[in-house]
């Protein structure tokens, strides 16, 4: 503060989230002469660090390399550990401006252009910003899909998983049938839960990683876990499940729950910058120029995301940075 007014920062463009592609971004605009700082609400790639422990990553690192740092790793694919050595090291070696540990918490278009973003930061402060662009890198992690059911805000459910170990000699039912539900299950049978898997779908979901699926199946088929197609959970209670299929209503004993529903952009975020969300709830961008409804409001990551969570990843994330650029030089 100086004489009772907050002091402004300008900067000449802002990075919401410093996740894998809010970095590529940065990387790539310092390589081209624009000005940037990030601002990261908890630490550099949060999301990763959250992600179970002993993840694989299904891509191969050099799927995930950003700013021309080669990634090499011991296997044919990343652990989450390798990732966050291989992110923390491009940011290090980059030099690119992150503030860790500071929320962005409103986004307000000045009436002369740009914008004015407010932040609270790690010491309680809040913090006042200018930019003339403005890079929304936030991600979909924070937000998983909730199922909207009795019983979803008990202690005995997660919408994430960690580790295994907590979980052994437990009845452990998860919830969806992609990628985080297959691992989860797979990690909870090695550790010694019972674990059961109920999918609304009627067969397993394409997106399962090839190399995982069979694995699966053959735990599936010899008992070790139990896969319920075509059912919902639609009730948790302390001690069941109460489980809807075409042959009707059933409680199974249940000790944990994790709901693996896949997870969605913060709309509410995005639109109270401005942003337009279509009819079926994903942001308006451009795809040539990442740019929203909101002149020099971009989009970058996996917050672009539009039908499912499985259409953007770091794989082509990484890339948006290149197409702001390229529209930020031809347009500033
Ligand atoms: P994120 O990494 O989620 O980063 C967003 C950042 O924004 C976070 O650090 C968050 O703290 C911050 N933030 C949010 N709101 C604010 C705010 N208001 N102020 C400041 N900061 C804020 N993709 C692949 O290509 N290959 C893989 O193998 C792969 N494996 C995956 C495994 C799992 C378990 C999951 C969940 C996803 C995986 N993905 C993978 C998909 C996806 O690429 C990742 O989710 C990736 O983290 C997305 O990067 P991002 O930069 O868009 O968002
Ligand atoms: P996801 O791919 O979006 O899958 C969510 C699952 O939950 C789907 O099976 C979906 O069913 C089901 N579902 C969603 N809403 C539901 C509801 N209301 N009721 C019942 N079921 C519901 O989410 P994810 O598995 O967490 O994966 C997210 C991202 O992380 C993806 O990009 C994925 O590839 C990645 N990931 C990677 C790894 C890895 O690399 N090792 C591991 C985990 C995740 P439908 O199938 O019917 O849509």
């Amino acid at each position: 503060m100086i004489g009772g007014r907050q002091q402004v920062q300008e900067e000449e463009i802002i990075i919401v989230g410093a996740g894998p592609c809010g970095l590529a971004a940065a990387v790539e605009f310092q390589s081209r002469g624009i000005g940037s700082l990030i601002i990261e609400k908890e630490n550099l790639v949060h999301s990763i660090s959250q992600y179970p422990t002993y993840l694989q990553f299904f891509s191969s690192p050099e799927m995930l390399e950003i700013g021309g740092l080669p990634f090499t790793t011991a296997m044919d694919k990343p652990s989450r550990l390798e990732a966050l050595n291989y992110y923390r090291t491009v940011a290090l070696r980059s030099g690119v401006r992150v503030n860790a540990y500071e929320a962005v918490t409103s986004i307000t278009a000045r009436p002369n252009g740009g914008f004015v973003l407010e932040t609270d930061n790690r010491y309680g402060e809040k913090q006042v910003y200018s930019a003339k662009a403005v890079v929304v890198a936030t991600g979909y992690f924070d937000h998983p899909n909730r199922l909207g059911i009795p019983g979803e805000d008990m202690g005995k459910v997660s919408h994430f998983f960690r580790e295994a170990h907590p979980y052994t000699g437990m009845e452990v039912a998860i919830i969806g049938g992609s990628n985080s539900a297959i691992d989860a299950a797979l990690e909870l049978n090695r550790a010694g839960a019972k674990v059961t898997v109920v999918y609304r779908k009627p067969d397993y979901s394409r997106s399962i990683k090839p190399w995982v699926r069979p694995i699966f199946e053959g735990l599936v088929a010899k008992g070790k876990i139990s896969m319920l197609f075509g059912s919902q959970v639609i009730e948790i209670k302390p001690r069941a499940i109460v489980v809807q299929d075409e042959a009707g209503i059933r409680e199974l004993h249940n000790d944990f729950v994790l709901a693996l529903t896949g997870f969605h952009p913060d709309r509410e975020f995005l639109m109270s910058v401005g942003v337009a969300i279509e009819a079926e709830g994903y942001p308006r961008f451009d795809e040539e120029t990442m740019e929203t409804n909101v002149p020099g409001i971009y989009l970058a990551g996996v917050v672009a995301s539009r039908h499912q969570a499985n259409e953007i990843f770091i794989e082509s994330g990484r890339f948006h940075g290149q197409r702001i650029a390229n529209h930020w030089l031809r347009t500033r």
